[in-house]
C-alpha cells in the first residue's frame, strides 16, 4: 500500500493588495489594519488635512490683504511669544515655534469664528439649519496646518534676539 504523505502546509503569507488613496495618493496595503483605516478615513484634500481647512487657506490666501494680515498676524505671533513669561510655561520646553504657531493658529479660529458669527447675525440667521452647517465645517478647520503656513514665510528673526538669552531673570 504507497503511503501519501501529506505535506505540512505552510502558513498562507499575508497577500499585499496595495492601493492608492484617491484622496492623498500615497498607496496603502489594504490587507493591513492601518492601510485599511486610512484608505477609508482619508480626508486630505489638495495637500490639505481636510476640504473644510483647504476651503480656509484658499480665501485667505486668494486676497492680497487677509494674505498679508495673516503674515503680519504671525510676526506678532511671535513678538508676543517672545516677550511671554508665562511661570506655568517656564518648565515645559516648548519652542519659541510652538509658541507662535499656537497663538497663531487661536488667533485665526477665534477671528474666522466671530466673522462667521457676524454674517449669521447680520443676515438674521444667528440660530438655524445653515448656521449649524457652518459652525459644524469651521469645526473640521485644521487651524495648527494655516499657523504653520504663515509661519514658513516669516522673516529671520534679527540676530540679537536669543530665544536662549538669560538676561530676563529678575
Ligand atoms: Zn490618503
Amino acid at each position: 500500500m504507497a503511503t501519501k504523505t501529506k505535506k505540512a502546509k505552510k502558513p498562507a503569507k499575508p497577500v499585499k493588495d496595495m492601493q492608492q488613496c484617491r484622496r492623498c495618493s500615497a498607496s496603502f496595503d489594504r490587507n493591513t489594519i492601518p492601510g485599511a483605516v486610512h484608505l477609508a478615513s482619508c480626508r486630505i484634500y489638495n495637500g490639505h488635512t481636510n476640504y473644510e481647512t483647504w476651503v480656509v487657506s484658499l480665501w485667505l490666501d486668494n486676497n492680497q490683504g487677509s494674505h498679508e494680515y495673516w503674515g503680519d498676524a504671525a510676526v506678532e505671533c511671535r513678538g508676543e511669544a517672545l516677550a511671554d513669561n508665562n511661570p506655568f510655561l517656564k518648565g515645559l520646553t516648548l519652542t519659541l515655534e510652538d509658541k507662535t504657531r499656537y497663538r497663531l493658529a487661536k488667533r485665526l479660529k477665534e477671528e474666522i469664528t466671530a466673522d462667521a458669527d457676524a454674517l449669521m447675525e447680520d443676515s438674521g440667521n444667528e440660530a438655524s439649519m445653515f448656521a449649524d452647517l457652518m459652525h459644524g465645517a469651521i469645526s473640521e478647520v485644521d487651524w495648527d496646518e494655516l499657523a504653520r503656513g504663515y509661519m514658513e514665510n516669516m522673516p529671520e528673526l534679527p540676530p540679537e534676539t536669543n530665544e536662549d538669552d538669560d538676561s530676563d531673570e529678575e
